[in-house]
């Protein structure tokens, strides 16, 4: 089951970095971290278990269908989930005096909504809530979808702030709840790899959405809003130019390659999730410069949902290309789509 999402918003090899680079936070963030991955590898088991009682899937879950509702929940600094914290926030509540808790509520709903257009009710389709859990910890680190909430640090407020302070850090961990319940791709190699792309395109598109903006002028910066003042200026990955986020002596440099011909092979970072996804990355920049944000998102949210759970990045090249030709056909997306399309994944040495 270590397979299984971990899906922390800063990969590993960043905040192993820091540690080794002397940042006291970081250790404790890694700790934490893993002792999570623990707890959700046991959860994960324990549901499969439940699920299959006699080794064979039960047909899908009957449940009723939800109505979406957003539930945030203090943490109160604890790192205990499931169990009974603070709900702050509800769907329809009043704004709360704590920034945070109305920052990750509405952003939320921006994704909902967005999803909503997509015709999808909700991370499963069947009206799942969004339970957000903010204040985790001390200090600590990340944002994280656990299976079936998400979960946001407060950082340390000097290499990062809260991290429910930015849009395309709870769209994209929110996506990785949509593509459990779509794809489901392993989160490993390549599969990881096109997990962490689909966030990262859709925590993007959301922001875009939020900010008013085009392809043409949005930053193309993922998490660019959590750094703090010691690193303000910095960001967690660049789907315009791979490879560039960040430079500095804290977080070493960002290892992200831009064209096939550096791929990573070795065995971080789960086999690269969140270095090789780079690559991914900049098709989406690029189609979207040519064909605008909202045409390439409703090809690449298709084919989230056509991928399985093994895909590689020549299963994927596969489905994009073949939906581009269907939401032409459908009028859906501009003429040329698909060569746009084409072009975009031949810069990068896609199809190999
Ligand atoms: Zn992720």
């Amino acid at each position: 089951m270590s397979l299984s999402c971990g899906c922390h918003f800063i990969p590993p090899h960043v905040i192993e970095e820091m540690a080794k680079n002397g940042h006291d936070g970081a250790q404790a963030s890694l700790e934490i971290s893993r002792a999570h991955r623990l707890r959700r590898d046991e959860r994960t088991v324990n549901l499969v278990r439940q699920l299959h009682p006699d080794g064979q899937p039960l047909a899908a879950a009957a449940g009723a269908t939800g109505t979406a509702q957003r539930k945030v929940y203090d943490c109160g600094h604890g790192t205990a989930l499931h169990v009974p914290t603070r709900l702050v926030r509800s769907e329809g509540g009043a704004v709360v005096v704590d920034p945070i808790v109305n920052q990750v509520y509405d952003f939320a709903g921006n994704t909902r909504d967005y999803l909503k257009t997509l015709g999808r009710n909700s991370i499963d389709n069947n009206g799942m809530d969004l339970v957000l859990n903010v204040h985790y910890g001390t200090n600590f680190m990340n944002a994280f979808w656990d299976g079936d909430e998400m979960v946001f640090g407060d950082g340390d407020n000097q290499v990062f702030t809260s991290f429910g302070k930015s849009a395309d850090v709870v769209a994209h961990e929110l996506f990785h709840g949509v593509t459990q319940f779509t794809a489901n791709l392993v989160y490993k190699g390549q599969p990881g790899a096109l997990n962490e792309h689909f966030s990262d395109v859709f925590g993007s598109v959301v922001q875009q959405i939020i900010k008013k903006q085009n392809a043409g002028n949005a930053d193309w910066l993922i998490g660019d809003e959590i750094m703090g003042p010691t690193l303000r200026g910095e960001a967690l990955r660049s789907m315009k130019y791979p490879g560039t986020a960040y430079d500095n002596n804290l977080m070493g440099k960002d290892p992200q390659p831009a064209h096939m011909d550096q791929y990573y092979a070795g065995p971080n970072d789960n086999y690269g999730v969140h270095i090789n996804s780079g690559i991914m990355n900049r098709v989406f920049y690029l189609v979207a410069m040519d064909i605008g944000t909202t045409a390439a998102a409703g090809i690449w949210f298709e084919t989230l949902g056509k991928l399985w759970s093994t895909a590689k990045f020549n299963d994927a090249v596969a489905v994009l290309v073949r939906v581009a030709r269907n939401q032409v056909a459908q009028g859906k997306v501009p003429l040329g789509s698909p060569q746009s399309v084409r072009a975009a994944l031949k810069s990068v040495g896609l199809p190999r």
